[in-house]
């Protein structure tokens, strides 16, 4: 069977290695030394001043309006995972859509402004499946207009734009550290922000507010990333080189014998991560018939992003046309570490022979 993604496993005695370390500690979690480790690993990794590691990729969502003080409304991608617009509405916000640019696939910058009304804190898009939104205008906009900017780049994991980590643009980016994801430790995420206050905030959010074992800073929550999580990052990290040369491998034959189709433009002066591989169908009835045909070979490719979130039960009149098309139409195609060569040309083939 092969799936949309399959986890990468570190050798399970590297993994048990380090957790050994836990073991003879005795500690497994608030920020024990594996979570230490990882964050200063991960920061040189990645080249980012400011790294918090957390328990998933949702909560940093929450905490970052949180921290922010967002009221109001917030403008957003109808174009992501369901938990970019539930987290807005879940912190009391109300998730305004943009649409998104039909190639890109990311918020489309030039329909922001006709968004913004008197209620508007912040801008809070996707970098879908790894590729940049047009972080320079999104800036402008938002400095012309006093709006915050989070950035949700669970898709991003060593994604650079102009020379730096995507992780650096907005006033705060997260990412999840899903077992689904590029770079995972199970469960897991990140809050990353340059802003040293505004990280310190994070901080104290993410851990009830703890400002010392007796005070409390205000009020938080609990998304502490745990030892055992930790672990698990420390012996995926060392491969985390590999897996995106064999994903680019992958990409590269898709990206060849499908040209037929539309594939994701990149954003130029990004590097790609090679997170993800949608294909974009000419219409919803061909992605289905390809998709019975890959089933019927024990194929699982999966609808990202399919329904669009303007259709959530929880939003009202929302309207997206671009983002409701294109999520009717993109398959995102079988893409991991140690997927063959000879498999991804069978995908191919049952795609190219579908139409
Ligand atoms: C995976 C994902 C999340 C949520 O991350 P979790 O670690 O599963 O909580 C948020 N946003 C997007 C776009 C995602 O793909």
């Amino acid at each position: 069977m092969l799936n949309v993604t399959k986890t990468f496993l570190p050798p399970q005695e590297e993994y048990n290695a380090i957790l050994k370390r836990a073991w003879d500690k005795g500690w497994i979690t608030n920020r024990g030394t594996l979570v230490k480790e990882l964050e200063e690993k991960l920061k040189e990794h990645l080249g980012v001043i400011n790294l918090l590691a957390t328990t998933n990729g949702t909560l940093p969502l929450q905490i970052a309006i949180k921290a922010l003080g967002l009221t109001g409304e917030i403008i957003t991608t109808p174009f992501s995972y369901v938990a970019t617009t539930s987290s807005i509405v879940w912190e009391g916000c109300t998730p305004v859509f943009v649409d998104i640019h039909p190639e890109y696939l990311t918020i489309d910058e030039k329909k922001i402004e006709t968004a913004i009304t008197s209620q508007t804190s912040a801008i809070m898009a996707t970098h879908v499946f790894g590729n940049p939104c047009a972080v320079e205008a999104i800036e402008v906009i938002a400095k012309k207009h006093n709006l915050k900017v989070i950035y949700d780049a669970a898709h991003c994991f060593g994604v650079t734009y102009k020379g730096k980590s995507i992780f650096e643009y907005g006033d705060v980016s997260t990412c999840s550290f899903h077992a689904t994801k590029l770079f995972h430790t199970g469960e897991g995420g990140a809050l990353f922000t340059k802003d040293k206050e505004l990280f310190d905030t994070l901080f104290y959010l993410h851990n009830f507010g703890h400002m010392g074992k007796e005070n409390f800073q205000g009020i938080g929550i609990n998304a502490k990333m745990s030892e055992l999580q930790a672990a698990m990052g420390l012996a995926v990290l060392p491969y985390v080189e590999r897996i995106k040369k064999n994903r680019e491998r992958v990409a590269a034959i898709y990206s060849e014998e499908l040209e037929s189709l539309q594939q994701l433009k990149v954003r130029k002066e990004a590097i790609w991560n090679f997170a993800y591989f949608p294909v974009i169908f000419p219409t919803e009835k061909t992605l289905l018939q390809v998709r019975e045909n890959l089933n019927k070979s024990n194929i699982y490719p999966r609808r990202y992003f399919y329904p669009c979130l303007t259709n959530l039960p929880y939003i009202q009149n929302a309207d997206s046309p671009i983002s409701q098309d294109i999520s009717k139409r993109i398959l995102c195609l079988p893409i991991y570490d140690d997927i063959s060569t000879t498999e991804v040309l069978q995908i191919c083939n049952i795609i190219k022979r579908s139409k």
